[in-house]
This record gives structure tokens, sequence and C-alpha cells, in this order.
């Protein structure tokens, strides 16, 4: 199914590791941001961003779709079935426009919401998902490992999270979750590689893309 996504729901601060990174407290609900699809660019396109506004950090995610419309839902395992398919994206953060923007008060949209602020490597069966709070991905910058994943660190599961969501957004078939970055957050420089790697029950998806 190759349905655009009305939204994409991102969730900040789901790895307490990478909230004390930033020096973020620990949240007791979900932090919800979204971004349009306007923000979606190809694996293939690379990134870029406008260096006017300072450095642009590289987030990886789990991602979600969402196959079956969803409204209200609370119970977890109904809420999990309407998820099709999972793969890893790159929440792109320009930081220190963020930083800006939160000593403010102000809304992350200029941060992190921008044309070519969300990329998706290729949807991959959720057969694939041997168990929610089992997965695990990582992270590579020119071969070196920055980011490891792993589900059963998440503060919000992914059940949690999906019922949490639906009380808040109606979920339409296409739709995406991002569900919440490690730590090992970084700025991205010019030419770097990047290499995202989901571990599936059958065998290990690898996707590249760069900074152009
Ligand atoms: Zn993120």
């Amino acid at each position: 199914m190759n349905t655009p996504p009305s939204k994409i729901i991102c969730v900040g601060r789901n790895y307490a590791d990478h909230a004390r990174e930033l020096g973020n407290e620990i949240p007791d609900r979900p932090v919800l941001f979204i971004k349009p699809p306007s923000s979606l660019v190809a694996l293939e396109a690379g990134i870029s961003w406008n260096t006017a506004w300072g450095s642009c950090h590289y987030e990886c995610e789990l991602s979600l779709r969402i196959d079956r419309p969803l409204q209200g839902e609370t119970d977890a395992q109904k809420a999990l079935q309407a998820v099709g398919a999972v793969t890893l994206g790159l929440d792109l953060t320009l930081r220190d426009l963020q930083d800006q923007l939160k000593k403010k008060g102000q809304p992350w949209e200029r941060a992190k919401a921008f044309d070519g602020a969300c990329m998706l490597a290729d949807w991959i069966d959720v057969s694939e998902v041997k168990a929610w709070d089992q997965l695990r991905f990582n992270f590579q910058v020119n071969d070196e490992i920055r980011q490891q994943g792993d589900t059963s660190l998440l503060i919000f599961n992914i059940a949690d999270l999906l019922v949490d969501i639906n009380q808040v957004f109606s979920l339409q078939p296409g739709d995406v979750i991002m569900t919440g970055t490690p730590a090992g957050v970084a700025a991205l420089t010019f030419g770097d590689q990047l290499t995202m790697t989901l571990h599936g029950q059958t065998q290990d998806f690898v996707w590249k893309t760069f900074v152009k």
C-alpha cells in the first residue's frame, strides 16, 4: 500500500538516555509533534537544509505505517493491529534553531517540519516484527555506529503510544508514527554517508543515504 500520509506524528524524548543528552526532563506523557507530508524526502535525494539556520542533527527512529483507520481506540491490541508496516526514518532537526525556539517558548515546526525534514526508508511488512518490545536498529555515519535503538528501552511502548496518540489524532491509512530517537544524536556534515539497519525477524534491512 502506498497511500501518502495525511500526517507524520513524531514522539519526542521517548528514550531516557536521549532526553538526558539534550538536558530534557523525562516526560510523564508522550511529547508529540507533527511533520507535514511536504517534509518527506526520498533516500535517493539525499539530505540538505538551509545552513543559514545552523546545524542539522540526525535522529534515527523506528517508524510505523497505519494501514487501517483508527479513532479513539483504547484497546492496545486493536491499536497494534492497525499497523501494517515498519521502517526506519530520520527526524531531521535544525538543532540550533530548535534551541532558540524552545527558549522563546515557540513551536518547533521551523526546526522540524521544513521541506526535507523527514526521510523514510522502504516499508517492511509487519510480519518481520517478532515482538513489538524486541525490535532493534542502528544508525551509522561513515561506518561508525552512532545510535542504537531497542524498543525494550522505550519510555512509552509502541502499544501505549498508539493508544495515547489516538486519543488526540484519528489515524488514516498511510499515516506514519515516528517513535522517538535513542541517544547519540549529532550534527550532520556535507558528504556524510549514512546507513540505517533494522533487524527484522528473518533478515537485516539496510538503507543508505547521504548529506549533499
Ligand atoms: Zn525525533
